[in-house]
Order: C-alpha cells, then structure tokens, then sequence
C-alpha cells in the first residue's frame, strides 16, 4: 500500500501562517508591502503561487524564472520564523492514522504537495510530524501538481508500484489533490478540513469524501476494504 500525502489542509493547518513569510519574501524582493490574507494559495504548487504573487503584487508582468526563485528561497527564509505566528494544529486523527501506517506491514506513506521540500520540511518539524516521511515529491521548480504526482510515483520503485496494485492512494483537500491522484492511477481520499467543501471533491472526482480524517481503524480499514470489526 502507497499513501501519498498533502500537506496544508489535509496533515495539518497552519492557520495561514505561511502568508507572513510570503509577506516578508516578496518585500524582499519587490518592496511591495501586500495584505495578502485573502490570497488563494490552497492547492498550488509554491512555484506557481511565487509568479503570480510577482504578478499581481510585485509590478512584474512577466517575472524572470531568477526572480521566481529568489520569492521561493527569500519564503523558505521567513517561513519557520512565521509558522509560530499562528496558532495552527495537525488535523483529527492524523498523527494516529500515521502511527498506524507506520506499523502496517507493506505500507508506505511518502508526500505529495505543492510545497518546496523546504517549506514542507519547515512545516512538518514545527508540527512534528517529520519522522513520517522520509520521501516524497515537493515544487521544487516550475512543475504544476500534476508533474509534481508523477514525480512522487517516480520515487517509488516499479515493484513497489506492481506490489501495491490498486492500493494506491493519494490522501489531500482540494480538487488539484483530486486530479493529482487521477493522473497517477491512485484512489483518492478527499478531506473537507481545508478550503473546499465535500460536495466541491466529491464533483472533482474523489474515491472517497469524507468530513475529516476518521480514526485509524476506521481508515485503515477503508484503505484496505476490510470490513470494519464490530464491537460485541
Ligand atoms: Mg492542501
């Protein structure tokens, strides 16, 4: 069994802690001072969210592939400083759910997400939920999700990828999360515990759609369409 995960919405929340590094960065680079609370960030990949802030915010119309990166590195920068900033939390359920993962035998849980491996490392320390993951796939350059997905199933060996056949799953929030999965052969597993309502994944497509995480038993069970045992 292959669990891939996203991060922002789906492990945890960072109370959008992560928009006063992005603040910092792009007065870093442009001197634009941006109120950027209600910027759509959810889902996309940081990459794509570092153009279209120099886009929309830092008076570049068609920003240099030099300048994008130096907004990603100048956020990786502000954003351990910027996470206590927020009073965010791992979600329901998630670090039990991960801990019994852990102990499954055949299962492996790697990343899937729209972060950079920096910011996703930033994140999951705070949180405590790096031990986790050793692996995964991060917008570490001009990738969308989809490239991001292929790139996660790319870390993953073909006979890890023939044993887990039809075991394959990619666990998000959002309708990119959806078609990241779609695009990789994986079942997906839609949380409503970021921007997006159930009925939003469930018309993106999603295996399952489900409020919140559920208890481990309960999603283990799910993931491995065991019938769940019945207390007597
Ligand atoms: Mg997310």
């Amino acid at each position: 069994m292959l669990v891939f995960w996203d991060i922002d919405g789906t492990l945890l929340t960072t109370g959008r802690a992560g928009i006063y590094a992005w603040q910092d960065a792009l007065r870093d680079v442009s001197g634009a001072n941006a109120d950027l609370e209600s910027f759509d960030t959810a889902g996309h990949p940081d990459y794509g969210i570092a153009r279209r802030l120099l886009v929309e915010h830092g008076g570049m119309p068609d920003p240099a592939a030099s300048a994008v990166r130096e907004l990603v590195e100048r956020y990786e920068h502000h954003l351990p400083d910027a996470l206590p900033r927020r009073a965010g939390r791992v979600l329901p359920n998630v670090r039990q759910i991960l801990e019994g993962l852990s102990r499954e035998p055949g299962a492996r849980c790697l990343l899937l997400t729209g972060n950079t491996s920096r910011g996703a490392r930033a994140k999951l320390e705070h949180y405590r939920l790096a031990e986790f993951f050793s692996d995964g796939a991060f917008s570490d350059g001009v990738g969308d999700r989809i490239a991001i997905a292929r790139a996660a199933l790319a870390r993953v060996s073909r006979a890890e990828v023939a044993a887990a056949a039809g075991s394959v799953f990619v666990v998000g929030d959002t309708p990119h999360d959806v078609r990241c999965g779609q695009a990789i052969g994986a079942r997906t597993v839609a949380v409503a515990t970021g921007d997006y309502e159930a009925d939003r994944l469930q018309a993106a497509g999603a295996w399952r759609t489900l409020p919140q995480l559920p208890p481990v038993t309960e999603f283990l069970a799910m993931l491995g369409d065991r019938e769940l045992a019945t207390d007597v």
